[in-house]
């Protein structure tokens, strides 16, 4: 069953010693068929050099075994909260590879210093806090899982995919499992970049933000910095922006005298309209903005029907007094000269 999800587990477990990220037993991959939501994972207690596709474990996402004659991977527990947190991993990997684990026990994040880092991992790359005593008596693997899902809090997993757990080591994933392990290779060589780097100048920092963004973009293609799809970005910006422009020049003409036919509803629309545009393409900022004007749209509009609705309860009030005063004066007074006097309000 799932030979080929086994096979592809075992071939990422194997890579683990050759890429140098395992000693002795002290590592793990596994790798998920999504569609069926189960798990093939190294089984604990066998040697890399003994180990062969068919020992693989298959379990489903709530740890019961699906198909295998050992015991899976004690860390089982931290891969399934992984996968059942982070919906785009499909490998998980585990190392205790020296320069991360350094850092894990260090309890210090791995920071942003270079160009390698930035081609793997969007931030710096977080280490999780300290388990408690009751975390660590009970369902030590899944609370470690728990801890590591905590440290994604506000961070995306897919732009930074690798954690540190503290006092313990690396967790990497990806969308295969050949993919977890790159970035298990690759947070290992960050680490190693970072403390040799801090090592030669220690406290440096202020890596720049633009030049994070070009190498992480160009690398996972998820905001192209160059081409057509930037000019395609500029011009949204800017209609974006004639958008905010024309929100604005409406907001004043309704708020002002201008009378249109109709009342002020057709221009509403019509700036409500034009707030959407910029509310749904415009970029950060932009974006903003549009909502911004949106909810200014709907406190005027919501303005104008009260201050409407209180122009007729008015109108009613005085009507109805001047048709009592009108009964009143019946038998003495035609009605035209009593209701003469009366001041009825114009609309808006
Ligand atoms: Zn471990």
């Amino acid at each position: 069953m799932l030979t080929e999800l086994k096979r592809e587990a075992y071939e990422a477990n194997l890579a683990l010693p050759a890429h140098g990220l395992v000693h002795l037993n002290f590592g793990n991959a596994s790798a998920i068929d999504r569609r069926r939501g189960i798990v093939a994972i190294k089984p604990s207690g066998v040697g890399y050099d003994r180990m062969r596709p068919a020992d693989m474990v298959l379990i489903d996402l709530d740890g019961a075994i699906v198909e295998g004659r050992l015991r899976p991977s004690s860390d089982t527990p931290t891969h399934l909260e992984l996968y059942r947190r982070f919906a785009h991993a499909c490998g998980v990997v585990h190392t205790h590879s020296v320069h991360a684990t350094s850092f894990a026990q260090a309890g210090l994040p791995i920071p942003v210093l270079g160009t390698t880092h930035s081609d793997f991992f969007n931030g710096s790359v977080p280490v999780t806090r300290e388990l408690t005593r009751a975390e660590i008596r009970g369902s030590y693997e899944l609370e470690t899982g728990r801890v590591i899902v905590e440290a994604f809090a506000k961070l995306d997993p897919e732009e930074i995919p690798g954690v540190l757990v503290v006092r313990h080591g690396p967790f990497a994933w990806g969308h295969s499992v050949a993919g977890a392990v790159e970035n298990a290779v690759a947070l290992e060589l960050c680490a190693r970049l970072a403390s040799e780097t801090l090592s030669l100048r220690p406290g440096r920092k202020g890596f720049p933000a633009e030049l994070l963004k070009r190498h992480f973009s160009r690398k996972h293609g998820k905001a192209p910095t160059t081409g057509r799809s930037d000019r395609a970005a500029t011009a949204k910006q800017r209609i974006s922006l004639l958008c905010i422009v024309c929100i604005v020049a409406l907001i004043i003409l309704t708020s002002s005298a201008l009378e249109m036919p109709g009342g002020y509803w057709p221009s509403y629309a019509v700036a409500a309209l034009v707030a959407l545009i910029p509310a749904a393409i415009g970029q950060r900022y932009l974006r903003v903005s549009g909502v911004l004007a949106l909810i200014v749209l709907a406190y005027l509009i919501g303005a104008d029907y009260q201050a409407g609705r209180d122009h007729d309860r008015l109108v009613k009030e005085m009507l109805k007094r001047a048709h009592q005063q009108l009964e009143m004066a019946k038998p003495n007074q035609s009605s035209e000269s009593m209701l003469s006097p009366v001041n009825i309000p114009s609309g808006r």
